[in-house]
């Protein structure tokens, strides 16, 4: 599996740390996308079908009824991203859970998106006040995730809303502890049941004791 050379680069200027590691996801685990994403859609004249837990195939054009093309999704989704303060909400508990968490361990965002995004959503992350470092990949999770580890056998947990995230970070940091949030009653009724590694997580609620047990936490 290759590493992507820029998220390398984002994780060498991070300060040294060994506390406990938290590795967070950012869309649907800090900042809502599959609420507000759809309403995007149709202030552009698109419509989000939630026939399968995928973006392309299922936008569908408003006026003609017809499926958009894939470059017109892509196009879309650059296009929210760009956008992203305007309708990106904060997922609720979120923001609490994070600055407790962050008393014991060191937290750090990972997010699937191209890098060109990185300086939109770190304003925006500024902007609501969550400091933790941002780091964008272009690849699969799982090498940044052991490269942000570190050489110390520091626990790892890490919140995704994607199963294929969780099973990269899996497959190279074989003891991390893996949660799969999906808030979305729509999209949990659509997925496949999750391999049996992944810890499932409806909410922070019920997050928030699991990653402070499974990183070894005080007040657990
Ligand atoms: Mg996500």
């Amino acid at each position: 599996m290759s590493d992507d050379p820029e998220t390398l680069r984002q994780i060498e200027e991070l300060a040294h740390d060994d506390r406990p590691l938290l590795v967070l996801d950012v869309d649907d685990v800090v900042l809502d996308f599959i609420g507000p994403f759809p309403r995007f859609l149709e202030a552009q004249g698109y419509e989000l079908r939630f026939n399968s837990p995928r973006l392309h195939g299922n936008v569908f054009d408003l006026s003609s009824g017809a499926a958009a093309e894939a470059e017109t999704v892509s196009a879309l989704i650059d296009d929210f991203f760009h956008g992203q303060a305007d309708w990106q909400t904060m997922t609720e508990g979120a923001a609490d859970a994070m600055a407790e968490i962050a008393q014991q361990a060191e937290i750090v965002l990972l997010t699937a998106m191209p890098h060109r995004h990185r300086e939109t959503r770190r304003a925006y992350l500024n902007a609501l006040g969550l400091p933790y470092p941002l780091l964008t990949t272009e690849m699969p999770k799982g090498p940044a995730i052991r490269k942000l580890r570190g050489d110390t056998g520091r626990p790892v947990a890490f919140v995704d809303d994607q199963p294929r995230n969780l099973i990269s970070a899996g497959e190279s940091v074989p003891d991390a502890h893996l949660f799969l949030l999906v808030k979305d009653s729509r999209l949990r009724a659509l997925m496949a049941p999750p391999p049996e590694e992944l810890i499932f997580v409806k909410n922070w609620h019920e997050a928030l004791p699991l990653i402070k047990h499974a990183l070894g936490l005080a007040g657990t």
